[in-house]
């Protein structure tokens, strides 16, 4: 991937995380990094690079871009990124497999689309971040078996 290529799909991380709906970057955008508490924010994983905080750090494909995803791994889904996306799956209700597997399928660019369209605030079209269950725009909470279409189950352990 050259450069160019690589912005167009900065927010589409490695492991299949979508970066437009982390409090991180969503923090930065906004210019709410002090209201939320947080140092730097990020500008989405791939542009940041140096300090891909989950999977990169263990994988040497990634670090050298030998791979620009996950799914191309021969290994994939691989310890690491099985261990992230139960966290994930559990905590916000998003599968990081599944949208690796829906990347390979679709292509990144597309992805982008469909995962900007999905978390679009239903009260005012702004951005929501699924960590922390809200609109960045407008502080509505979202709901999980509404919004995601997926069953809450409060027996799971909330990490
Ligand atoms: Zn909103």
């Amino acid at each position: 991937m050259n450069l160019k290529e690589y912005q167009e799909i900065n927010l589409a991380a490695p492991c299949g995380f979508y970066c437009g709906t982390c409090r991180h970057y969503l923090a930065r955008e906004k210019g709410l990094l002090r209201e939320r508490n947080l140092k730097h924010g990020c500008k989405g994983c791939r542009i940041q690079d140096k300090n891909c905080a989950w999977v990169k750090k263990d994988c040497a494909l990634l670090r050298k871009k030998e791979i620009d995803f996950c799914f191309e791994c021969k290994g994939f889904p691989c310890a690491n990124l099985m261990k992230l996306d139960q966290r994930h799956s559990i905590n916000d209700k998003v599968s990081l497999i599944d949208n690796s597997l829906r990347i390979r399928k679709i292509g990144a660019k597309q992805w982008l689309q469909e995962q900007e369209d999905k978390w679009r605030c239903p009260k005012c079209e702004g951005n929501i971040c699924i960590i922390d269950r809200e609109c960045y725009d407008c502080g509505y909470e979202i709901d999980w078996r509404k919004e995601t279409g997926y069953l809450y189950d409060k027996s799971l352990p909330q990490q």
